[in-house]
């Protein structure tokens, strides 16, 4: 049965072509301009002034595609008293932790927090992270929560809650007697922040199942127990011997994936380089000859400077003063890999800080330690991109891309802790925060 009156019914068919007929003439609706009083592009240095960057949907459009007097007011986000830039990346983050100054804090989390409730906190800090500016991290590892990253990831790839592109690291591994919860009475069965792993054998079976419950990295840690030597060089206990650490690469490479070390001093560094992982965390000390092999292996190098500084006070007065001094050593590291050539990622161990402090402070001690302001930001886009595999998606602020753009109030080439107060963030063409 017909409900529709015909005269109603004409006057829909009117209206309908009326709606087809301004839509020719109007931008699609889902189109958006960024008037940027600057941008830095992520490719070069310089500073390009007056730009109107173009997003169709989730992308960026040919920049200077459309002339800024044809656009509808309405779809123009004014942006010209900041300087834009592609979304940032930090290649070292950790949403199921809370900061960890002592192992006091945390043994607390992994016996008294359930696994659900850390996931909630996580769920915080990955929007926490992307009000920052950051759109983009890999987070390695959950620190004893299991596989919870992956659902956080999966929460936020499916729209049910905002935050960053993510990369996962799930369990990490390490060998037993080397990880927390350690100090335990032997018949007390504690909770452990990886997945202990002994042995060849065990390190493929491990690397096959995490993969298969969505591991997108591998973490290892290849080293522990730090000291100072009479010559200054940072000591450790290697965890892994090289061989596990090989059959882990192998197995994870075969499977086309990567691998993340935390290594921090000289031996857990040599076998990791010895045993081509992907990327090196922390790096506290790294000897001239490793430092050769990452730069014509390609290894990236992911510093996290800030994290350091916050620890060592704190850790210190419990009685680890080998902390306070490991920050000139690194300092002196960081320096030799930038002479060196050695590939550089922005990471910051946030979660190993209070998610509540901006990790974007690590920008101010790279330049600290040596670089310019724009190799730290590239260390932070197309760098970070590149570690990630994610050089074609994100990075720069490039036609076909991710429209992930963030905004400052300032010129970051001239005062780098400008990135400290992000005050615009797009992800996918979707605004988040606006100035
Ligand atoms: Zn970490």
């Amino acid at each position: 049965m017909n409900v529709f009156p015909r005269r109603l019914k004409i006057l829909v068919l009117m209206l309908c072509a009326l709606v087809e007929l301004s839509s020719a003439q109007a931008p699609p609706p889902s189109s958006t301009y960024l008037k940027c009083g600057w941008l830095l592009d992520g490719k070069s240095d310089q500073l390009q002034k007056d730009v109107i960057v173009v997003i169709d949907g989730e992308n960026i459009q040919p920049i200077g595609a459309a002339g800024a007097s044809q656009v509808p007011a309405s779809q123009v986000v004014d942006l010209s008293r900041e300087t834009c830039l592609p979304g940032l990346i930090d290649t070292h983050t950790h949403i199921l932790l809370q900061g960890d100054i002592t192992a006091a804090d945390y043994d607390e989390q992994l016996l008294k927090q359930s696994p659900e409730y850390r996931t909630i906190l996580a769920t915080v800090n990955a929007r926490r992270a992307l009000m920052y500016g950051f759109t983009t991290i890999r987070d390695l590892e959950t620190e004893g929560a299991g596989y919870a990253d992956v659902d956080v990831k999966k929460a936020i790839n499916n729209g049910v809650i905002p935050g960053p592109r993510m990369q996962v690291a799930t369990r990490a591994m390490d060998v037993t007697g080397a990880y927390p919860l350690q100090g335990y009475a032997p018949n007390v069965v504690v909770p452990h922040g990886v997945q202990i792993v002994d042995g060849v054998e065990d390190g493929r079976k491990a690397v096959r199942e995490q993969i298969s419950h969505g591991a997108d990295w591998i973490k290892v840690y290849s080293d522990r127990t730090y000291s100072v030597r009479p010559d200054g060089v940072l000591d450790d206990i290697p965890t892994f011997t090289i061989d596990e650490l090989r059959a882990i690469v192998d197995e994870a490479h075969r499977e086309r994936h990567k691998v993340a070390s935390h290594a921090m001093a000289i031996h857990g560094v040599h076998n990791s380089v010895a045993a081509g992982v992907d990327s090196i965390e922390h790096g506290n000390y790294i000897a001239d000859d490793d430092l050769k092999t990452m730069a014509s292996q390609g290894i990236f190098y992911v510093p996290t400077i800030f994290v350091g500084d916050y620890v060592a006070r704190g850790r210190a007065a419990t009685g680890a003063t080998v902390w306070l001094q490991m920050m000139s050593i690194h300092e002196d590291t960081f320096r030799r890999a930038l002479k060196a050539g050695v590939k550089i990622a922005f990471g910051t161990d946030a979660g190993g800080f209070d998610w509540k402090i901006d990790p974007a402070k690590e920008f101010a001690d790279m330049v600290k330690f040596g670089m310019t302001p724009g190799q730290a930001i590239r260390a932070a886009t197309s760098s970070a991109a590149e570690l990630l595999d994610m050089q074609d998606k994100v990075g720069t602020i490039v036609a076909g891309k991710f429209a992930d753009i963030v905004a400052v109030p300032g010129d970051p080439l001239k005062d780098v802790t400008v990135l400290e107060q992000v005050d615009f963030v797009m992800k996918g063409g979707v605004i988040y925060k606006k100035p």
